[in-house]
C-alpha cells in the first residue's frame, strides 16, 4: 500500500496545491472545523467533522445558471458555464463520502444536472478514516465502514504515516501525478488499529439504532402516524439541519434584474420553509408538521422507496448537534420505531 510518512504530509499537500486547487478541513477561530483552499500553512483540522459537509464542492450553496441579455424585443441568452479545473478535496469522513452516491443518483439521473456533473468530473474525493467517533456518530447504522471510508482515495493513519487507498481509475491517476511522494508501506500495524476502531464504533449510543421501521413499504402507516404533532412541535422552520446535512439536496431558482438584462441563479432551499415549493395556488403543505414529515419521511421512506432501499441519511449526525429546538432524526427514528 502507499504510504507518506506524517511528518511528510504537509509536504505533500504543498505539492499538490501547487499543480491543482486542494481543499481540507481546517480549525476555525471557534474551534469547529471547515473545508478551506490549502495555502501555506495550513494544519489538517484533527477534529472529526466539519460544520459544513464536502457537498458544497459539488452542489454549492449558490450558483450562476445562465445570464439572459436584452436588447429591445431581443434575448440573447449566455450560457455561464466554464469547464472545471481539476481539484482534490482531502480529509473527507466516511458518512461525507457516502453523501455522495445519494447525491449523484438524483443530480446524475436523466436529466442529468450538468453543473453537477462537471465538478463530480473534476474534483477527487481522498477520503480520511474515522479512528475516535462522537458520540452522536451512526453512519454504522446506514451500512456505511467508518474505518474503510469510500471516495476515489481512501486514507487511514497508523499514528506513524498516512496510508493511501486506490478505488477509482480518477484515484488512480491522481496518485500516478504525485507518484514520486509516495513509497511502499505495510500496513499490517493499520489492520490491527482498523479492527481496534470498528469495536470502538459498535459500542456507540448510537450505533444500535434500527432501521427496520422504515422503506417503502412503511409509507402510509408512516406518513400517517399520530405522532408527527408531538415530534414537529418545537421546529420553528430554521432549516438549519438541512443546510448541514451532506444529503439534503433542495433548491430554488430565481431570476434578478440587472442593467440590462436578467441573470439566473439557484441557491439550496428547505422542505422546512413555509414557502418551499409554493406554487401559483399557495404552498402544497400548509403546516409545519406537514414540513416537518416531508423531510423525514423523504431520508427514511421516500428515497429508499425509489433506490433499492438506500436511506437518504448518512448518519453524521450534524443534526444531532445543531438543531436549535434538539430534534433530529434518532428522535424521529426511534418514536416512529416504538410505535411500529
Ligand atoms: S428540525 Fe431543528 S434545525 Fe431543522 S428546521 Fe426544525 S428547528 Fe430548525
Ligand atoms: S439527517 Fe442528520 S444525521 Fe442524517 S445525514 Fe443529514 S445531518 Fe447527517
Amino acid at each position: 500500500m502507499l504510504k507518506i510518512s506524517l511528518d511528510r504530509l504537509d509536504d505533500f499537500f504543498a505539492r499538490v496545491a501547487s499543480e491543482q486547487s486542494l481543499y481540507m478541513p481546517v480549525d476555525r477561530e471557534d474551534g469547529q472545523a471547515e473545508f478551506r483552499k490549502w495555502t501555506e500553512g495550513s494544519k489538517l483540522s484533527q477534529r472529526l467533522n466539519t460544520v459544513r459537509s464536502a457537498k458544497d464542492f459539488f452542489f454549492p450553496q449558490t450558483e450562476n445558471l445562465v445570464d439572459f441579455k436584452i436588447q429591445g424585443k431581443n434575448i440573447e441568452v449566455l450560457d455561464t458555464r466554464e469547464e472545471c479545473e481539476d481539484f482534490a478535496v482531502f480529509g473527507v469522513r466516511a458518512c461525507d463520502a457516502r453523501s455522495f452516491s445519494i447525491l449523484d443518483k438524483v443530480f446524475l439521473c436523466e436529466p442529468v444536472d450538468s453543473y453537477y456533473k462537471n465538478r463530480r468530473e473534476h474534483g477527487v474525493i481522498i477520503s480520511l478514516s474515522c479512528t475516535r467517533p462522537a458520540e452522536t456518530c451512526f453512519c454504522t447504522v446506514f451500512g456505511i465502514d467508518p474505518v474503510e471510508p469510500e471516495g476515489d482515495i481512501s486514507c487511514s493513519t497508523d499514528g506513524k504515516s498516512m496510508f493511501f487507498k486506490v478505488n477509482t481509475p480518477k484515484g488512480e491517476e491522481f496518485v500516478k501525478k504525485f507518484a514520486d511522494v509516495f513509497e511502499d508501506g505495510d500496513p499490517a500495524q493499520l489492520e490491527k488499529m482498523k479492527e481496534f476502531s470498528r469495536n470502538v464504533f459498535k459500542k456507540l449510543p448510537l450505533a444500535n439504532l434500527s432501521t427496520d421501521s422504515f422503506g417503502g413499504d412503511k409509507m402510509m402507516k408512516l406518513f400517517n402516524s399520530p405522532k408527527w404533532a408531538e415530534l414537529s412541535e418545537a421546529c420553528i422552520g430554521c432549516g438549519t439541519c438541512t443546510f448541514i446535512c451532506p444529503t439534503c439536496q433542495c433548491y430554488d431558482i430565481r431570476d434578478f434584474k440587472t442593467n440590462d438584462g436578467v441573470k439566473r441563479f439557484r441557491c439550496w432551499d428547505s422542505c422546512m420553509y413555509s414557502e418551499f415549493t409554493k406554487m401559483a395556488h399557495g404552498n402544497p403543505r400548509v403546516s409545519q408538521l406537514e414540513r416537518f414529515r416531508q423531510r423525514f419521511m423523504h431520508k427514511l421512506v421516500y428515497f429508499p422507496s425509489n433506490n433499492d432501499g438506500e436511506f437518504g441519511c448518512v448518519g453524521c449526525g450534524r443534526c444531532l448537534t445543531k438543531c436549535p429546538s434538539s430534534i433530529n432524526i434518532v428522535k424521529v427514528m426511534k418514536a416512529l420505531e416504538v410505535e411500529e
